[in-house]
């Protein structure tokens, strides 16, 4: 991939007639439309984008990012929709909820054996939000609350995968590829381990990388706070971004 970053820089530099496209970040590629122009303006920013700043971000051949998740776990019934981790529809036995305000038993802190849903606005997917954050993290960008607005009617009902290849389109568009990921999933039940490899194929493809790149963990927590009781999920992503 870096030699066919390179490679790019390079052929680019031709056709701008200038060999200061060595040192001049912003590539700009868009998934599916091939090579365009728009080489290091520098006044490329666009108020409107949120991934378009009014500032360089420089070629660093290394980025680092952090990004972390949480989302309310409940009953089916009240979170409407089912559990999806990375993609992944997490389908498993009742498990024991703790039910605080006696809101399902009657009875307040006492266990209800329950189907767990999550959530949220979107599907609540904790491992692909906090993806996208280290992401636009790495790069400088503002988060993923503030790239994919509820108000924008581009992103108003979408899936967590568009998020991800929205992130993969930008990653690219600034010369980078994904350099490794670890992902730390915290989750108490049900247990994940089963479907691991399937969230591992799924960042994969969405980011365009291979299995020696990407590492997914899950632990629990210990049966302690909301995580620990079954009533929130949570990620934590740290990546490196390379040209
Ligand atoms: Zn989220």
């Amino acid at each position: 991939m870096r030699r066919s970053s390179n490679l790019l820089k390079v052929l680019l530099c031709l056709l701008n007639g200038s060999s200061s496209a060595f040192l001049i970040p912003n590539i700009r590629l868009r998934a599916g439309l091939g090579l365009k122009a728009d080489i290091g303006e520098g006044g490329s920013s666009s108020a409107d984008d949120p991934t378009r700043p009014d500032y360089e971000i420089e070629p660093l051949p290394i980025r680092i990012g952090h990004g972390y998740d949480i989302h309310r776990l409940s009953p089916i019934q009240t979170a409407g929709q089912p559990l999806i981790i990375a993609g992944v529809e997490i389908t498993h036995e009742p498990q024991k909820y703790l039910d605080r305000t006696g809101e399902y038993t009657g009875t307040p802190n006492t266990i209800y054996p329950t189907i767990l849903g999550c959530e949220a606005h979107s599907d609540g997917d904790v491992v692909y939000h906090s993806l996208v954050d280290s992401i636009f993290g790495a790069l400088t960008l503002p988060d993923i609350g503030q790239v994919f607005k509820d108000t924008d009617p581009r992103w108003r009902g979408v899936n967590s995968q568009q998020f991800m290849e929205y992130a993969e389109e930008v990653m690219t568009r600034y010369g980078y590829v994904i350099g490794n990921i670890d992902v730390t999933l915290i989750l108490e039940r049900p247990k994940v381990a089963g479907f691991k490899p399937e969230m591992k194929e799924n960042i994969v493809r969405l980011l365009k990388t291979t299995p020696g790149k990407v590492n997914v963990k899950a632990r629990t927590h210990e049966g302690v706070d909301s995580t620990g009781e079954l009533r929130a999920v949570e990620c934590h992503v740290v990546l490196t971004l390379v040209r």
